[in-house]
C-alpha cells in the first residue's frame, strides 16, 4: 500500500462538509493554544523555515481578541481549547479571530483565501471542532486512521531495526568464526612448514 498517498487522501477533506456557520473565522487557536507571542517568536524563527511561514501566514490573517471575547463568541470550543492546557497555562491559550470575515460569517477574500483556511481543519489530534462542525465526525474518523497508519509504520521501522541488529550480530559472529579458523589454518601451515624443513 502506499501509505504517503493515503494519508495525503485522509488529510484531504471534502469540503461540500462544510456547513458555512463561519465560526471557525471568528475563533481560532494555532497549534492547539498558542500566545500571541509564542507565534510571533516562531514567525521569526528562521532555523525551521516551514513553521515560520505557518506562522507568519497565521499572523497575516488573524488578530488576537481576548478570552473574554473568545468566551462570548464560542464558549464550547473556548472551554475545549483551555481544558486542553494545564491550569496555570489556561490564561495564556490565545484565542484569534479573523480580519477579513463580514456581515455575520461571510470570508471578505473568498476566492483567493489562504491555504491554510481552504485546508482547515487537519484531520489531528489537537484539532478543536467547533460545536456542529460539519468536518467533526469525518476528521475525527480519518485521524484514527492516519495514527493507526503511522502505528504500523512505526511497528514495521522497529521491527527492520531489530533485523538490522541481528544482521550484524550474525555478521560478528561469522567474522569472529573465521578469525579463528584463519588463526587455526595458518598455524597448522607453519607447523606443516616446520615438520618439513630439514633440521639444519
Ligand atoms: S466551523 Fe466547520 S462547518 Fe463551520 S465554517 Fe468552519 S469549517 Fe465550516
Ligand atoms: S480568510 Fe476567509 S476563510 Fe480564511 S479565516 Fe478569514 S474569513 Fe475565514
Amino acid at each position: 500500500m502506499d501509505f504517503a498517498k493515503k494519508v495525503e487522501e485522509l488529510l484531504k477533506m471534502p469540503q461540500e462538509l462544510c456547513n458555512m456557520c463561519g465560526l471557525c473565522c471568528k475563533i481560532a487557536t494555532f497549534k492547539g493554544g498558542m500566545s500571541y507571542e509564542e507565534i510571533k517568536e516562531i514567525a521569526s524563527d528562521y532555523s525551521n523555515p516551514s513553521q515560520a511561514d505557518g506562522a507568519r501566514d497565521f499572523l497575516t490573517i488573524f488578530e488576537p481578541i481576548t478570552q473574554e471575547q473568545a468566551r462570548n463568541t464560542a464558549p464550547d470550543f473556548f472551554n475545549i481549547a483551555r481544558s486542553r492546557f494545564p491550569e496555570d497555562r489556561r490564561d495564556k491559550v490565545g484565542f484569534f479571530k479573523c480580519r477579513f470575515i463580514k456581515d455575520g460569517s461571510l470570508c471578505q477574500i473568498h476566492e483567493d483565501r489562504p491555504l491554510l483556511c481552504r485546508m482547515y481543519p487537519i484531520p489531528h489530534e489537537r484539532t478543536v471542532y467547533h460545536k456542529n462542525c460539519g468536518f467533526k465526525e469525518r476528521g475525527e474518523q480519518n485521524w484514527q486512521e492516519i495514527k493507526t497508519i503511522i502505528e504500523s509504520l512505526q511497528q514495521q521501522s522497529q521491527e527492520l531495526e531489530e533485523k538490522r541488529q541481528a544482521i550484524n550480530i550474525d555478521t560478528e559472529n561469522a567474522i569472529k568464526e573465521s578469525d579463528k579458523l584463519i588463526a587455526e589454518s595458518e598455524k597448522l601451515i607453519s607447523e606443516k612448514q616446520q615438520n618439513n624443513n630439514p633440521p639444519y
